[in-house]
């Protein structure tokens, strides 16, 4: 009993004719609080629902031979009018557009008559789909994500739905099946912590997983989690993750380390040949932590390259990640995207844009081959190795300024990758914020945020 993924209902019977479907609506919502019940006072409100001049609609519609549903639940139906003086309901401003909040189920029939039974059935099994596709309404509860059209506008609409709409009941019939454990297992809960620094100080929870779905929201408010908050997350897919908790999904950029993870063992001194890897599963969720602003056709490529090369070069995975996350932001320079050139490779600081490759592996393979002239000498290199490495464009000017091997732990890498003239002042390379030593820090955390 799903929804697709337009937020149509695939049982209304006209799902797929598409039949009264009302031009009446506002584009999206400000979030989903409450579902509000109507009767039509009428014998057909099809036809009125869904043309121009009636300026009104509702979500679904309720009779006899079925549900009909008139307006996506990603947008606004027009079904409520406006706030009346002493309405029941406060679960938003009065400066708000209540029908931006809300879905409409309107019931075909008479304030004085019962609904039929194939009505009770039909209402019980939509609110069902509505929850399964919004948790807010698990449980619903009548006047407060349950509601009468009447809560909102009490002087006109007193009878709407009537007396006869026992709450109470068909709360209670909704509830019995939504509230069920689900029946799919998910995998064990993982806490993390939202980066401390995002912008703005929060990020916002959404339905789904994509910045088109409405906002998720909690006792009324729209969902944000703060920075620094720690949060369940049981499942990370195309750079959203799923909160344990059921009310949406957020960014997974913005999340990091696992609390109460057990730190992996990267040594400060890790050397670059023969350092640890993860295998291309986990490196995938890797990347949809932190190219999470890129397509997944090209977090597919970007962990594949790094999968394949990374294993010819016995380079860690997850360092080469570290060191093209850190080089490019993120995936996001303009470097990166426009040219595929992962490391600045042939960059200068009096403007030389650098080299230039066609694609994500080419790109990956020209950082890794560089990486492998700074760690080793040819004359030690494996041939896999070795072939990679014949793709650096800077093999000459690493040669000429450092000399090949002059790197073999990615610490020594400091003041040396991408500077042509070694320092005069012995760095200090051990530092934090120092060039190899920030990547291994960065891998640390990746590891640690996907166990
Ligand atoms: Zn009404």
């Amino acid at each position: 009993m799903p929804f697709d993924a337009n937020g149509w209902w695939t049982e209304a019977v006209n799902y797929h004719d598409k039949r009264f479907r009302s031009p009446n609506f506002y584009s999206g919502n400000k979030g989903r609080l409450a579902v509000v019940l109507h009767i039509t006072d009428g014998t057909d409100s099809r036809g009125w629902l869904s043309k121009p001049l009636s300026k009104v609609s509702s979500h679904f519609l309720n009779r006899d031979e079925g549900v009909y549903q008139l307006v996506s639940i990603f947008d606004s139906s027009w079904a409520n009018g406006i706030w009346e003086p002493g309405h029941a309901w406060k679960g938003v401003a009065d400066s708000e557009n209540p029908n931006k909040y809300t879905i409409s189920i309107e019931n075909e029939g008479r304030p004085k008559k019962a609904l039929s039974a194939k009505q009770q059935q039909q209402l019980t099994a939509l609110l069902q789909a509505i929850a399964a596709r919004y948790p807010q309404f698990i449980p619903y509860r009548p006047g407060i994500n349950l509601l009468r059209h009447t809560d909102i506008s009490p002087s006109h609409r007193p009878n709407c739905p009537g007396p006869l709409f026992d709450f109470a009941r068909i709360a209670a019939a909704a509830n019995s099946v939504t509230s069920a454990p689900p029946v799919v297992p998910t995998p064990p809960a993982r806490k993390y912590r939202i980066k401390p620094a995002i912008p703005g100080g929060y990020v916002q929870v959404r339905q789904g997983r994509g910045d088109g779905y409405p906002e998720a929201s909690i006792a009324g408010l729209s969902a944000r989690l703060r920075a620094g908050e720690i949060v369940e997350i049981d499942d990370v897919t195309s750079g959203w993750a799923h909160l344990a908790s059921g009310l949406g999904f957020i960014e997974a950029w913005a999340l990091e380390v696992a609390v109460g993870a057990t730190p992996i063992a990267l040594p400060d001194d890790l050397l670059i040949i023969g350092s640890p890897s993860v295998g291309a599963t986990r490196l995938r969720r890797m990347v949809d932590l932190c190219a999470s602003r890129r397509p997944e056709a090209e977090r597919d490529a970007i962990t594949n390259a790094i999968s394949d090369l990374a294993a010819k070069a016995n380079i860690s995975d997850v360092c080469i990640l570290s060191q093209a996350a850190k080089e490019t932001g993120n995936f996001t320079s303009d470097r990166y995207t426009k040219s595929y050139n992962f490391a600045g490779l042939g960059a200068t600081n009096d403007g030389a844009w650098g080299s230039t490759f066609d694609g994500v592996y080419s790109g990956l393979r020209a950082m890794i081959g560089h990486l492998l002239n700074y760690a080793t000498t040819p004359e030690a290199m494996t041939q896999e190795q070795r072939l990679i490495a014949s793709f650096d464009p800077r093999a000459d000017a690493l040669k000429k300024a450092h000399g090949f091997g002059c790197a073999p732990r990615w610490v020594d890498l400091w003041q040396k990758w991408g500077v042509i003239a070694p320092p005069k002042v012995p760095p200090p390379k051990m530092s934090k914020d120092a060039y190899g030593m920030s990547i291994v820090i960065r891998a640390r955390s990746y590891l640690e945020a996907t166990q």
